[in-house]
């Protein structure tokens, strides 16, 4: 450390004076007297770590009115909520990392019930004795799968781990070589595999497998036919699989449980709002899958959940597993998913229910006509050297379902002379809620058709806040 800047850090107000700091003490009670002696001690250490680092530090870094502005901030950033609300203008509907379905109203209203009083978590009314946490969830699920029997855990990821444990523990699982995928967030399916207990057996190329494939490969000691969605990539050209319907057939000649892991399976056939199909889960149910799970916050628009349903006696088996109590749902998202359930119980108005299938089939004329209203209000505010233009672009659903589609819409390219692209993509983050674009063709992005109605406004709050001066 330079002897002039120990020097003068030393000169530095002790702790207890800087937290009563007219400009840290105007905080008042919105932050915590901990917190402010936190964030004070963090900004000092911070210093001294510079200064010993051999970074020259200025007068002005080292003046009380910077230092007492640093605490400041810090201290408010310290004081709010790490997960808090944020703006999607990404493009990207189910964006795993903002959080990916928004919550339909009804959902949100049913959370909030639960959340504020006690609740029906585990009680027959009848009977006034213990009762099920499936039995808010299990009919209405079962019925639109058209299954025998349903059940839901965490997540997806989970669902696989217990269906794989509980029927294949010890024995092998026939996939694949083109199924063995990872899913972002390190859900590879050869590792889940090995921790439920079972031994992987893989079949055919990465192109192509037939379902000679599968029958050569079949032991005595084979627990499962397993059949993964390949979600977030298409193998195009040369490629083929064995279709569900022949390892079904199959499953059933040697009776051995057949699993569909969709992924982001669809509980609605979405080509009636003009999408290319997304697998069904009925119809792998109809082909003949024993059973088949999928993620409640893909393309199902729910919390995160991972729901199994098909054969009652394997959904059974998976229920008295005592890994099902370790991946158990909690009461706030029991209650978002059972009334996200009944949405779909009137699939007509589910583009206007539901935030999701909103997104997806939102018209790109409407996403036009709300650009060209943000790149006025923009304009008008005469921000200097601020630039704004609107592109054609496309929007992805994301959440690994349908990789490669692309949906129409329209960008707005938001550039400052002197300010880098990613410069600009920062302050926006560093925005209160933050806004999360896109950086390409040099500019910021911003997606309407992620944006939720009010949020225009705050973009151009934030705007005006990071361009104005
Ligand atoms: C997304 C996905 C998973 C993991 O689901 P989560 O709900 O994120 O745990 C598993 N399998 C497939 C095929 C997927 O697409």
């Amino acid at each position: 450390m330079s002897k002039d800047s120990s020097e003068r850090l030393r000169r530095l107000p002790a702790i207890e004076k800087l937290v009563s700091d007219p400009l840290v003490a105007s905080l008042g009670a919105a932050v915590p007297r901990s917190i402010l002696l936190q964030a004070a001690r963090s900004v000092v250490d911070r210093l001294r770590e510079r200064s010993s680092s051999g970074e020259p530090l200025t007068d002005s870094d080292l003046s009380l009115e910077s230092v007492a502005a640093a605490v400041r901030d810090t201290a408010l950033r310290m004081a709010r909520n790490s997960l808090r609300r944020a703006i999607n203008a990404t493009g990207i509907i189910l964006h795993t990392g903002l959080g990916r379905a928004v919550l339909s109203d009804a959902a949100r209203e049913a959370v909030m019930q639960v959340a504020s009083g006690h609740s029906t978590l585990e009680i027959d009314i009848e009977s006034g004795s213990r009762g099920s946490r499936s039995a808010h969830y299990s009919c209405i699920l079962s019925q639109l799968c058209g299954a025998e029997a349903a059940l839901a855990v965490n997540n997806n990821a989970g669902a696989v781990l217990l269906a794989l444990n509980t029927i294949a523990l010890g024995r092998e699982i026939i996939v694949s070589r083109g199924q063995l995928v990872e899913i972002g967030g390190s859900f590879r399916m050869p590792e889940i595999m090995s921790r439920a207990g079972a031994k992987l057996v893989e079949v055919g190329t990465t192109n192509r497998t037939r379902i000679s494939d599968y029958e050569l490969a079949i032991t005595e000691n084979t627990g499962m036919l397993l059949r993964v969605h390949p979600s977030n990539f298409r193998i195009v050209g040369f490629a083929q699989d064995a279709s569900l319907f022949e390892i079904s057939d199959l499953g059933k000649r040697y009776s051995i449980p057949v699993m569909d892991d969709l992924g982001s399976g669809a509980l609605l056939d979405l080509s009636s709002f003009g999408m290319r199909a997304e697998p069904l889960v009925a119809e792998s149910l109809r082909a003949g899958a024993d059973i088949v799970t999928f993620s409640g916050d893909k393309l199902m628009g729910g919390p995160q959940a991972g729901l199994i349903v098909g054969r009652r006696e394997l959904v059974d088996a998976m229920a008295v597993n005592p890994l099902a109590r370790a991946l158990r749902l909690d009461k706030l998202v029991l209650a978002a998913l059972e009334a996200t359930l009944r949405l779909y119980l009137e699939p007509e108005t589910l583009a206007a229910t539901l935030p999701s299938i909103r997104c997806i089939t939102r018209p790109a004329d409407e996403v036009t006509a709300e650009v060209t209203r943000l790149k006025k209000r923009l304009d008008s505010l005469r921000l200097p050297d601020v630039h704004t233009a609107m592109l054609d672009g496309s929007s992805e659903v994301g959440g690994g379902s349908l990789p490669g589609e692309q949906i129409p819409t329209t960008l707005l390219a938001v550039t400052k002379t002197d300010l880098s692209p990613d410069a600009i993509a920062l302050a926006f983050r560093h925005n209160d809620p933050p806004i999360l674009g896109r950086v390409a063709n040099d500019a910021f992005l911003l997606d309407l058709r992620t944006v939720l109605p009010g949020e225009p406004d705050q973009i151009v709050k934030a705007a005006s806040g990071i361009f104005q001066n």
